[in-house]
C-alpha cells in the first residue's frame, strides 16, 4: 500500500511497481522471473550503484573466462524487455533513502550482493603487499571503485605470491597472476591492467588451504584449468593427498571431492621446470602471521591436521613461505544498506523464502535474492532458482492481498532527476557498451572495459552529442 493509503490489485493500467536493487545476476534473474509470468502486471526498475549492469558477471568472473562472461548476452535480453527499466548510477541510501524509494514503488527486491572481503585476523595482514582478492579482482576487471594505486604498488616487482584460501576465487586470482601476457592479450581487461601484469615477474604462486584437499571448495573444472596454463607448471605435494581410510570413504561420497582428488593426484609427480611459473597447491597449512616491516616479505604458516568434525587443528609445526604479495581469498561478506536489517554474523538479510523479516516478521513489500539472501555461494546460475523462489513469494503475497498497488506516486526516475541525480538508462548503457567495443577494436579485441566512472559517463555524453 502506498503512502496515500489507497490499495488496489495490480492492473494493466496500474501495474505493480517493483524496484530491484542491484543489477547483477540475482537482480536480473529476479526481473526476468517477474516479467515471465502473466498473473500480475508488473513494471520493474532495475537499479544499480554503477552506471553499468551485470554485477559480478562484469566485475567478478575472471576476464580470462570469456565463455562464462558471455552469459551477459543472455542477461541482456531481460534488460531489453519493455517491462524492465535499467536505472544505473543510483546509490540507494545516498542518492535516495530506502524509505523514499519505497514510497515510489510497491515492492523492493534487494539483490545487491556481498561486496565486502573477509579478514584473516592475523598479524601483518594490513602490511603493504597484502591485498584482499576483492581488491585485486576489482582492479583487473576495471571496477570504477578499484584502488588502482594501491593494487599496482602491491604488484610492483612481485615474484612470489601466496594466495590464502582454496575456493574458486583463489584459483581465479592465482591463475590470472600466473598467465602469460599473450594469454591475457585478448581479454577485456583495461590496458593498464594488461601492462602491469605483463611487467610483474611472477615466478611462483602458492595457493594455501588450511584444511585438506578433500575440504577444498574449488570445483573440478576450475582446478583442471591450472594445468592448461601456457607458461606455468602446477605442483602439489603427494603426502598432502594421502587420506586415512575414513577420510577416503567420506571423500568417495562426494563427486566434486572425488574428481578433485583424482586431478590433484595426477599432478603429484610434476616437478618444477626452468623458465615456467610454479603454481603450487599446499594443503594443511594455515597462515599464522604475515611477515615484513615496510611491506610483505613472507607468510608464517602452521601445519594443520583435520579433526573428526572436519576442522583445521594446528600442530604447532611452522614454516615460512617467501612472499612479496599475499592475497587473502577467504570469502565475501554482505554490507548493510541503511534502513535494512542485516545479520552481522552471516552478512545476510534475514528472510523467509525471500520475504525480508523485520523483528522476525515478514515486512510487506520487501524481498531479497542472491548473495545478500543466501550468502556468497554458488555459481551465476544458482541465482536463477534463488530469484524464482523470491518472486514466487512476492506473487503469492499479491494473490493473498498482502501486496497491492498504492495510489498515484511520482515516477522514480523523475524523482531522482529532480534531486540532481543523473540516472543511466538503457540507451546510455548501450552507448557505454558501444564505446567499450570500439576501444577494444582499436587493439583487435572484442571489448576493453572502461574503468573510470568519468570515462563511462563521458561515453554517454559523446553519444548524446552525436
Ligand atoms: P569459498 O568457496 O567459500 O572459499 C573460501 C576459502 O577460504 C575456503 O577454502 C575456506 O576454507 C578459506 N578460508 C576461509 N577463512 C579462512 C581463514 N581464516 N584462513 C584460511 N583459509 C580460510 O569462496 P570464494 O572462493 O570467495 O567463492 C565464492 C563463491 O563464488 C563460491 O560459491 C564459488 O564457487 C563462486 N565462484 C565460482 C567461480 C566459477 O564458477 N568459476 C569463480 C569464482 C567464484 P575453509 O573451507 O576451511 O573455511
Amino acid at each position: 500500500m502506498s503512502a496515500d493509503g489507497s490499495a488496489t490489485p495490480p492492473s494493466a493500467d496500474r501495474p505493480l511497481r517493483v524496484a530491484v536493487v542491484g543489477a547483477g545476476p540475482a537482480g536480473i534473474y529476479a526481473a526476468d522471473a517477474l516479467t515471465r509470468q502473466d498473473a500480475v502486471p508488473v513494471a520493474v526498475d532495475l537499479i544499480d550503484r554503477l552506471p553499468t549492469p551485470f554485477g559480478l558477471v562484469r566485475h567478478g568472473i575472471a576476464p580470462d573466462h570469456p565463455k562464462m562472461r558471455a552469459i551477459r548476452d543472455t542477461l541482456h535480453r531481460t534488460l531489453d524487455d519493455p517491462l524492465v527499466r535499467f536505472v544505473g548510477n543510483v546509490e540507494i541510501g545516498t542518492d535516495i533513502s530506502l524509505d523514499d524509494l519505497r514510497r515510489h514503488v510497491d515492492a523492493v527486491i534487494y539483490t545487491y550482493g556481498a561486496a565486502l572481503d573477509r579478514h584473516l585476523g592475523i598479524e601483518g595482514e594490513d602490511l603493504p603487499g597484502s591485498l584482499a582478492a576483492t581488491e585485486l579482482v576489482a582492479w583487473y576487471t576495471g571496477h570504477p571503485d578499484a584502488d588502482r594505486a594501491r593494487v599496482e604498488a602491491a604488484l610492483e616487482g612481485v615474484r612470489s605470491v601466496v594466495v590464502v584460501g582454496v575456493g574458486n576465487v583463489a584459483l581465479d586470482v592465482g591463475r590470472v597472476l600466473a598467465r602469460t601476457a599473450a594469454e591475457l592479450e585478448s581479454t577485456d581487461m583495461p590496458q593498464h591492467v594488461l601492462d602491469t601484469l605483463a611487467a610483474t615477474p611472477v615466478e611462483e604462486v602458492t595457493v594455501l588451504g588450511r584444511r585438506g584437499p578433500a575440504q577444498a571448495s574449488f570445483t573440478t573444472q576450475e582446478l583442471r584449468e591450472l594445468a592448461e596454463l601456457e607458461g606455468a607448471t602446477v605442483l602439489v605435494d603427494g603426502p598432502d593427498l594421502e587420506l586415512d581410510p575414513g577420510a577416503e570413504e567420506r571423500a568417495a561420497a562426494d563427486r566434486n571431492v572425488t574428481r578433485n582428488l583424482a586431478v590433484l593426484r595426477g599432478w603429484a609427480d610434476h616437478v618444477p621446470e626452468p623458465d615456467r611459473t610454479r603454481v603450487r597447491l599446499r594443503f594443511f597449512a594455515r597462515p599464522a602471521r604475515v611477515l615484513g616491516e615496510d611491506r610483505v616479505t613472507g607468510v608464517e604458516v602452521e601445519r594443520t591436521a583435520v579433526d573428526g568434525d572436519g576442522r583445521a587443528v594446528g600442530t604447532g609445526e611452522t614454516e615460512v613461505l617467501r612472499a612479496d604479495l599475499v592475497v587473502r581469498s577467504v570469502g565475501y561478506f554482505g554490507t548493510p544498506l541503511p534502513g535494512l536489517p542485516v545479520d552481522e554474523r552471516t552478512g545476510t538479510v534475514p528472510h523467509d523464502a525471500g520475504r525480508v523479516l523485520r523483528d522476525g516478521k515478514p515486512s510487506a513489500g520487501e524481498y531479497v535474492a542472491g548473495w545478500i539472501k543466501r550468502g556468497p555461494s554458488g555459481v551465476v546460475g544458482t541465482n536463477k532458482h534463488d530469484a524464482r523462489e523470491t518472486v514466487a513469494a512476492l506473487l503469492a503475497d499479491v494473490a493473498d492481498g498482502v501486496l497491492t498497488t498504492g495510489g498515484p506516486v511520482g515516477d522514480l526516475v523523475d524523482e531522482l532527476v529532480s534531486r540532481g541525480v543523473a540516472p543511466v538508462l538503457i540507451d546510455d548503457w548501450r552507448a557505454i557498451d558501444a564505446a567499450e567495443m570500439a576501444l577494444g577494436a582499436t587493439r583487435g579485441r572484442a571489448r576493453t572495459t572502461l574503468h573510470e566512472r568519468e570515462a563511462l559517463l563521458a561515453a554517454i555524453r559523446a553519444a548524446t552529442a552525436r
